[in-house]
């Protein structure tokens, strides 16, 4: 099997997660793939290149499981973004909507240097609204937004309109 459908294959459809009428994309099949898992973590650093951002920032939960392997293989740092009072220390905060409800999310104020190129990675790009709160939190933070990778675009939703022309990297489009 190709690495495309591979991929593919490995993401499950859950009905009626996490409410009734949802069709939740499940990747925790694809996690336990390690062939899948690495296909997506390298499809990433070779689409944006070693050495070409400073910073990764993950997005809780997800996110992070893939943030943290493409910012090693990357030769980038991670941040965090997370869910309101996670963080130690003083962040900067920001509400959102979510597809199902509001949400916060906080990142350290001190995350970045002046100018950091920062990518940011998550697993789904539903509605944007949480990437589109993850960008307006690394511009407070004095970084530079140079792209959004996730591994699974809904585009029906149009996330990618809330996203102000940002550069959007999808290993999946439904
Ligand atoms: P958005 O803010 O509507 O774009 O939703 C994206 C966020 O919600 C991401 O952080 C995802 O982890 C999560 N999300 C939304 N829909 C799904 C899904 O079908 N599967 C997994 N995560 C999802």
């Amino acid at each position: 099997m190709d690495l495309d459908r591979l991929i593919q294959d490995r993401i499950r459809d859950v009905s009626d997660y996490p409410k009734p009428g949802v069709l939740f994309k499940d990747i925790t099949p694809l996690l336990a793939d390690h062939v899948a898992f690495a296909g997506v973590v390298d499809t990433v650093v070779n689409h944006h290149g070693r050495g070409t951002v400073d910073k990764i920032v993950g997005i809780e939960a997800r996110g992070f499981i893939l943030a943290a392997p493409v910012a090693y293989h990357m030769g980038a740092g991670f941040v965090p973004v997370r869910k309101k009072g996670k963080l130690p220390a003083a962040t900067f905060e920001q509400d959102y909507e979510l597809e199902y409800g509001t949400e916060t999310i906080e990142m350290h104020t001190d995350a970045f240097e002046p100018g950091d190129r920062v990518l940011i990675v998550d697993d789904v790009l539903a509605t944007g609204g949480t990437a589109r709160a993850a960008a307006e939190l690394v511009r407070r933070g004095g970084g530079d937004v140079v792209g959004l990778s996730v591994l699974m675009e809904l585009s029906f939703l149009n996330g990618r309109d809330k996203l102000d022309g940002l550069d959007v990297h999808a290993l999946v489009t439904v």
